[in-house]
C-alpha cells in the first residue's frame, strides 16, 4: 500500500492542448480519493498519468517511495478498473480473475486461493464458471473487480467503473466498493462526473475545472465552504442559486441589493459587487424575515421532498428551493423565501469565496 504524490504535474497533448496544468495532490496511504468535475476537465488524464498510459509532460508523480514519471505501466503495481468491464469473452469467471496473475508467473495454488477469496468478498463465488455473456452487467463489473483485487497492487485505479449500471445496481455498487476498499486499505483514485458518487464515496473530494484543481477536501466541506464559485455550483443537487449583488456599507451592517431583493445584514463585508449563493435546501419558505419574495412555476414532487421552481416577483430570476413534501403549493402561488445568514455564501468578482462571519438580520425589504 502507498502514497500516491503528484507534484506540479501538467500534462500538454500534441496540438497544445493543456489537459492537466500544475497540479499539486496527495493521496494518503489507505485514502479513497475521488477526481470530480465536467466532461473535459482532466479527470482522465490525471488518472491515466498516475497508471503510466499517458506520459507526464510537467512535474512528478511518485507512488510510495518512488518517483514513476518512467516506469511502465505494468512496473507500477497499480490495478485498473474501468466503464467497460473489457472481460475475455471466451474465458470464465475464474480464468479472467486468473489471467493476470498467471502471466505475473505465480503458481496454481496460490492463483486459486486469490481468486477464491476475491471471489468471495464480492459474492460471486458460484459464478466462477461462467461465462462473460451468463452475467449481468452488475456481475460483470464484479469480475472486472475481481481482476483488480487478485493482484493486490499498491493502488486501485478506477475510471467511471459504475456508469454502464442502471441507478439502483449504481447506488448498491457505490456501497460495496467503498466496503472492499475500506476491508482492503488500498490507497484509491476514482474518477466520476458524477457528484453525488464523489459527495457518497470519497474521504476526501479532487474537484478539477479546465485542468486546474479547485478543491481538496472533504465531502462535507466542499458543500459546506466551497472555495470558489464553480465548487459551489457544482456540489450539491440541484444547484446552488446565485444572485448578483451590490454591497454597500449601511449604518453599521452591509445591505445587499440585487433586481430580486434588498436587505441589510449585520456583517463585515467590503462594499462591492459579489455574488451571493443560497442552496435549494437552505431556503425556508413563509419564515419570519423572509426576503426573497417568488412566484411558484413548476412543483415537483420527488419522495422525500419537493422540489419548487420559482420565479422572483422582482427582477425575475429563477430560482430552485427543496422543501418538505407536505408542502406543495400551487403554480402561481406566491411564496416568501427566508434563510440563515449562516447559509449565505458570498463569492467576490473573481469568484473566489469570501468568508461571512456570524450576522444578525436587522431589516428586510
Ligand atoms: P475528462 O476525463 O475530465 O472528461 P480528459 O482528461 O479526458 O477529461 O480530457 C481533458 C482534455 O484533454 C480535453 O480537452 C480533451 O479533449 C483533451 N484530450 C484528452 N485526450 C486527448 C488526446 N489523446 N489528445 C488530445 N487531446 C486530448
Amino acid at each position: 500500500m502507498s502514497q500516491v504524490r503528484l507534484s506540479n504535474v501538467s500534462k500538454e497533448y500534441d496540438g497544445g492542448i493543456l489537459a492537466v496544468e500544475g497540479l499539486d495532490l496527495t493521496v494518503d496511504d489507505g485514502e479513497f480519493v475521488v477526481v470530480v468535475g465536467p466532461s473535459g476537465c482532466g479527470k482522465s488524464t490525471t488518472l491515466r498519468m498516475v497508471a503510466g498510459l499517458e506520459t507526464v509532460t510537467g512535474g512528478e508523480i511518485a507512488i510510495g517511495e518512488h518517483v514513476v514519471n518512467d516506469v511502465r505501466p505494468q512496473d507500477r503495481n497499480i490495478a485498473m478498473v474501468f466503464q467497460s468491464y473489457a472481460l475475455y469473452p471466451h474465458m470464465t469467471v475464474r480464468e479472467n480473475m486468473s489471467f493476470g496473475l498467471r502471466l505475473a508467473g505465480e503458481d496454481d495454488d496460490e492463483v486459486r486461493d486469490r481468486v477464491e477469496d476475491a471471489a468471495e468478498m464480492l459474492e460471486i463465488s458460484e459464478l466462477l464458471d461462467d461465462l462473460p455473456k451468463q452475467l449481468s452487467g452488475g456481475q460483470q463489473q464484479r469480475v472486472a473487480l475481481g481482476r483488480a483485487i487478485v493482484r493486490d497492487p499498491d493502488v486501485f485505479l478506477m475510471d467511471e467503473p459504475l456508469s454502464n449500471l442502471d441507478a439502483k445496481l449504481r447506488t448498491q455498487m457505490r456501497t460495496e466498493i467503498q466496503r472492499i476498499q475500506e476491508d482492503l486499505g488500498v490507497t484509491t483514485v476514482y474518477v466520476t462526473h458524477d457528484q453525488t458518487e464523489a459527495m457518497t464515496m470519497a474521504d476526501r473530494i479532487v474537484i478539477l475545472n479546465d485542468g486546474k484543481l479547485q478543491q481538496v477536501d472533504p465531502p462535507e466541506r466542499c458543500y459546506d465552504e466551497p472555495n470558489n464559485e464553480f465548487v459551489a455550483g457544482f456540489i450539491g443537487s440541484p444547484s446552488m442559486n446565485f444572485f448578483e449583488v451590490t454591497a454597500t456599507d449601511d449604518d453599521g451592517g452591509v445591505r445587499f441589493e440585487s433586481p430580486s431583493f434588498e436587505f441589510t445584514l449585520d456583517v463585515d463585508v467590503p462594499s462591492g459587487e459579489y455574488t451571493l449563493g443560497v442552496r435549494p435546501e437552505d431556503f425556508t419558505p413563509d419564515c419570519e424575515g423572509g426576503y426573497v419574495e417568488t412566484v411558484v412555476d413548476v412543483v415537483e414532487p420527488v419522495g422525500s421532498d419537493n422540489f419548487l421552481y420559482l420565479q422572483t416577483t422582482h427582477g425575475s430570476s429563477e430560482v430552485v428551493a427543496r422543501v418538505e413534501s407536505e408542502l406543495r403549493p400551487a403554480v402561481g402561488d406566491e411564496i416568501t423565501l427566508g434563510f440563515d445568514v449562516d447559509d449565505m455564501h458570498l463569492f467576490g468578482s473573481d469568484g473566489a469565496r469570501v468568508a461571512v462571519s456570524e450576522t444578525r438580520l436587522t431589516d428586510s425589504a
